[in-house]
């Protein structure tokens, strides 16, 4: 029996009888181009787009995708571990925090309304911060415990790919680090489609794989990220889900937070804990396509 890949079209299969092997071709879910194989092991590459992928038939992403709808957060940020990591200087929350500061920079001169929607809201820090500057929030979270947590900011417990139609309809939908998690890309575009408001936008943040030492970096198959974009392959996806870019950034954090010594890491954490929204939008610093570590995009809807 062959799986399909759930990210791809079948489009054609050719029985080699003298090999007595079935070998299907493949059309990228992206860009409709040919699909070929990655040289990572079992990752496939969108000629075209340039996208690479986890190939679903050869590798079982469910263990990976279904720890978000479990205890994935506690796990990672929560509990003893959160002030271990906080004690070491290794907690990242602030540098989200700064993330999100940066983020909102970039999207709030472009846009009309106040409703906001935000798809995978994690620990909450891009929704807690929108919520302080006027905007109406909403969002989902596939952890239950985490959503639970962040109720008051309006987050029901649910997947990406879950969300039907809604009556509602948002000037924001807001997508940070999600789409390269997701089993289904296409499908989480579309339901994301669904609920921009005419006039709205769709804010999408991912790794940048253009950048080549990203993509380095997320290819391995065992790595949650299935998908590595880059700005074509990310393009030809909306575009081919009716949504239009209009804007496109390329950010790089101003210090390499990695090779940090602990003294000047934890000065800069407590600096990003305490100093003001200026400090820490300037913690993010725009780049080129190639250099930037992660990619933004802003879409709006096709008409
Ligand atoms: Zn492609």
């Amino acid at each position: 029996m062959v799986i399909i890949n759930l990210a791809l079209t079948r489009e054609t299969e050719v029985n080699y009888s003298s090999k007595n092997q079935t070998a299907i071709s493949y059309i990228c879910f992206c860009c409709g181009g040919k699909v070929v194989e990655s040289y990572a092991k079992y990752k496939l590459r969108g000629e075209e787009c340039g996208l690479h992928f986890t190939d679903q038939s050869k590798f079982n992403i469910d263990q990976l995708t279904s720890q978000y709808a479990g205890e994935y957060w506690k796990k990672l940020r929560g509990g003893w571990k959160a002030a271990i990591a906080s004690i070491l200087c290794i907690d990242k929350r602030p540098i989200l925090q700064a993330r999100a500061v940066s983020q909102f920079e970039f999207i709030n001169q472009r846009v009309r309304g106040k409703r906001f929607f935000e798809i995978g809201v994690g620990n909450g820090e891009v929704i807690r911060f929108i919520s302080k500057h006027g905007y109406h929030v909403n969002g989902l979270e596939p952890d239950p415990q985490q959503s639970q947590k962040l109720l008051r900011f309006n987050v029901i417990n649910l997947k990406a790919e879950d969300l039907k139609n809604s009556h509602d309809s948002y000037d924001i939908v807001f997508m940070s680090h999600v789409l390269e998690h997701v089993k289904n890309p296409s499908l989480v575009i579309q339901n994301c489609r669904n609920i921009i408001a005419d006039n709205g936008i769709l804010f999408i943040e991912v790794p940048n794989c253009k950048n080549p030492a990203i993509l380095e970096k997320d290819l391995p198959f065992w790595h949650t990220h299935l998908f590595n974009f880059t700005t074509e392959s990310l393009r030809k996806l909306l575009h081919k889900n009716g949504l239009l870019v209009t804007d496109v950034q390329y950010v790089s954090p101003v210090m390499d937070l990695d090779n940090m010594v602990l003294v000047e890491r934890s000065l800069l954490l407590w600096k990003l804990a305490y100093q003001s929204s200026k400090f820490k939008q300037s913690l993010y610093c725009t780049t080129t396509s190639t250099s930037g570590i992660y990619l933004r995009i802003i879409a709006k809807k096709s008409l």
